[in-house]
């Protein structure tokens, strides 16, 4: 059979089940509104939780650093692509962690990739919330790590049964001679469902059975903890978790992923990590805008405050309505709907009325729990957010959902 005719065969299936996924194109900038197929729509899916993206002095700092220095970088960190500004957004974020060093690679899941396959090998073990980001679930994959042991999601007795095992089978030295490496691997904030991973009981079992512990806090910084410092702020365990990864690309509105730590483990990522060794830095652009995004954040919290503000408005009149949000902790509001279709039709009828929230569906969620994901953002006003609560009424009852 001809590939195309193995490919479309492929792609009808993902159709008929409901799982073809409709790209649309936003024309605009991102913020509380986006321009879609020439259509002014109100914006309920980005990750833009702070409005960042298109802030005037984040757009400022992206245009004066191109007149000063250009564009791209031009090479690997470690060759000549190594700038100055990345130096200082690495400093800066450090320092907005309350971490002793940061690595900044070139999106939240290369930093995934790189926080785990640096220092894992074939006879390491790894333990994994069985709700973890796919960007998790590669990493693991990619270090070929053999012993993989998976914990139902946030149950801490099996957490503990895993740490158990993990802690058997670590008796018997690697064949180099070390110490088999035990990493627990968690979400901080799980993107699908916006509820929290139970850091300090996480961190008292690591500590018991002498495991290293890796949080991935893409959908908590710039929200969670003071000033948006994020899911171990929160939790008041800063310096307590041995690896953090998060996104560039979410609350901080631009794009990028970095990695914070001790001092020695990020000059181990710096030397060692393949994503930073062999693949470009980001822009001039990028890192000047993030600069400037740490600055704002580490200025005033008025935007988190107001992202929370927003976030409690949305769930409390989905809840009224009737809906199932789910049991999110976070700005992150699923409403959950079950059916494939039914959300890919609730999705449709949102867009009639003027309001952009994508479908998400398998493999994002399990079968049979799909679901609209709302995401709340501090540049949606109190009118805003109504207009969306009240499209989303009127579906639900086209729909029969209510
Ligand atoms: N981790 C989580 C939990 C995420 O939600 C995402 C983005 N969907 C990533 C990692 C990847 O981040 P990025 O988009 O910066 O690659």
């Amino acid at each position: 059979m001809a590939t195309h005719k193995f490919f479309e065969e492929k792609v009808e299936e993902l159709k008929n089940k409901g799982l073809f996924n409709n790209i649309k194109t936003v024309e605009s900038g991102q913020g509380a509104y986006l321009t879609i197929n020439g259509k002014k729509m109100l914006n309920f899916c980005s990750n833009n939780y702070l409005g960042l993206a298109s802030h005037e002095r984040v757009k400022k700092a992206a245009k004066e650093a191109i007149e000063k220095m250009g564009v791209g970088t031009a090479s690997v960190r470690t060759l000549s692509g190594t700038n100055s500004l990345h130096i200082e957004l690495e400093e800066k974020l450090a320092k907005f962690k309350h971490a002793e060093a940061a690595l900044v690679l070139q999106g939240g899941f290369m930093a995934n990739m790189a926080a785990i396959q640096t220092i894992i090998d074939k006879e390491d073990i790894v333990i994994s919330d069985e709700l973890n980001h796919a960007s998790i679930i590669d990493a693991i994959r990619l270090s070929q790590v053999k012993t993989k042991l998976i914990y139902k999601h946030k149950d801490m007795k099996e957490l503990e049964q895993r740490l158990i095992e993990a802690s058997k089978i670590a008796k018997t030295s690697k064949s180099n001679g070390e110490h088999p490496l035990i990493l627990i691997v968690t979400d901080g904030v799980f993107s699908m469902d916006g509820d929290l991973a139970p850091l300090p009981e996480i961190i008292k079992l690591a500590k018991r059975y002498g495991a290293l512990t890796m949080v991935d806090d893409a959908h908590g910084e710039g929200v969670l903890g003071d000033y948006g410092r994020g899911v171990a702020d929160h939790f008041k365990v800063c310096g307590e978790i041995d690896i953090e990864v998060g996104t560039l690309s979410k609350a901080f509105g631009v794009v990028g992923g970095f990695i914070t730590g001790k001092k020695a483990l990020i000059d181990f990522y710096r030397q060692k990590a393949r994503q930073f060794l062999f693949s470009n830095g980001l822009s001039i652009p990028d890192t000047a805008a993030l600069i400037e995004t740490v600055n704002i954040l580490e200025e005033s919290d008025e935007l988190v405050k107001k992202l929370w503000e927003n976030a409690d408005y949305l769930k409390k009149n989905f809840v009224k309505l009737g809906f199932n949000t789910g049991k999110s902790e976070s700005p992150i509001t699923p409403v959950i709907l079950g059916d494939e279709n039914l959300a890919k039709d609730f999705s449709a009828k949102l867009f009639e009325n003027g309001v952009f929230a994508t479908p998400i569906k398998f493999p994002m969620v399990p079968m049979g729990t799909a679901r609209i994901r709302v995401m709340p953002s501090a540049a949606h006003t109190k009118a805003d957010l109504t207009i969306g609560i009240k499209a989303f009424e009127k579906a639900g009852k086209e729909l029969e959902v209510l």
